[in-house]
């Protein structure tokens, strides 16, 4: 009997396993069509400075409008990652986002800096600057509209190639941040080392603030940390008024969540560009 189970349980292991690959390889052909029928869009999400109110800039968020509703961007990063994809999709998205910051910038808008994330495939591909530059060239746009969002693990896994590869992207003009910070293993005698222009104190910490003393003592830590390399800080996911007069009373700089904005697509975004005066 336990023989039995035993087997059982292995079968069972098996099957999720192989529906799991299979499932992945159903995923990354759909992308790949998705792709080329120019199935992805852009949402964008304002970001405010918390004592002024106003907007200073927006991160871009990939959508994919699958026939059976928007897909979880998160997963599909996820494959996109795995299976290398993510390298033209994200060139994708940044060639979309330099289109639609020029568009804005002409229609008279309110320059603002539109930051777009970049995963660690896109980074550690070593074409990664030549391509940036060449959409730059392409779209005509300039590199000071321009922020990245990185995450810890990227920097600190070739420290040497980190360090060239964002001077040059800040040479270009581009600002960049550290997103989710907190949740990744980064050795603070690095940190200093990199040209780092913002933090984004994670939205896991955010969450539970207003009632977590641990949570409020790693934001607090966080905002220190960066006033300490005379960057600001900002909150990512903030979804309510409480949470937004805590983080400020803390000297949090600057905010983004559904508090403030939800993630829209291009056209529901001029709203926020119309505010920006
Ligand atoms: P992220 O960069 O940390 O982006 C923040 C995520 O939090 C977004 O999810 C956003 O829609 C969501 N969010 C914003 N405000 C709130 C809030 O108040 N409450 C809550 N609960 N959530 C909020 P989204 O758009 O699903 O993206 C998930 C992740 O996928 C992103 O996390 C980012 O890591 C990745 N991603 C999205 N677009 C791209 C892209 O173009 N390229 C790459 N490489 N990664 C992307
Ligand atoms: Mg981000
Ligand atoms: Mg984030
Ligand atoms: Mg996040």
């Amino acid at each position: 009997d336990a023989k039995d189970k035993g087997k059982n349980t292995y079968r069972l292991f098996d099957s999720s396993l192989s529906e799991k690959l299979q499932r992945k390889v159903e995923l990354e052909t759909a992308l790949r069509q998705a792709l080329a029928q120019d199935m992805f869009t852009v949402c964008y999400q304002p970001q405010f400075d918390m004592a002024t109110r106003r907007i200073i800039g927006a991160e871009a968020l990939l959508r994919w409008n699958h026939p059976r509703g928007v897909y979880p961007t998160n997963e599909l990063i996820q494959v996109a990652e795995e299976t290398g994809l993510i390298v033209p999709i994200g060139l994708w998205v940044l060639r979309t986002v330099c289109r639609q910051a020029k568009q804005w910038r002409e229609a008279g808008h309110h320059p603002l800096r539109i930051y777009v994330n970049v995963s660690p495939r896109q980074f550690i591909d070593n074409r990664f600057v030549h391509h940036v530059q060449q959409i730059l060239a392409e779209t005509g746009m300039d590199g000071h509209a321009l922020g990245l969002e990185i995450t810890e693990g990227v920097i600190m896994r070739d420290v040497h190639y980190a360090q060239e590869t964002l001077q040059a992207l800040r040479d270009m003009g581009m600002k960049i941040d550290i997103d989710d910070f907190g949740t990744g293993y980064s050795s603070l005698a690095y940190l200093k080392r990199f040209p780092i222009d913002r933090i984004k104190i994670d939205q896991s910490f955010i969450r539970d603030v207003t009632n977590n003393e641990a949570d409020l003592a790693i934001v607090k830590t966080i905002i220190s940390l960066a006033h300490n390399f005379q960057i600001p800080a900002i909150a990512e996911g903030v979804e309510t008024a409480t949470q937004f007069q805590l983080l400020k009373q803390h000297g949090c700089d600057e905010a983004q969540g559904y508090f403030l904005g939800r993630p829209a697509n291009s056209e529901d975004f001029n709203t926020h560009l119309g505010t920006a005066h």
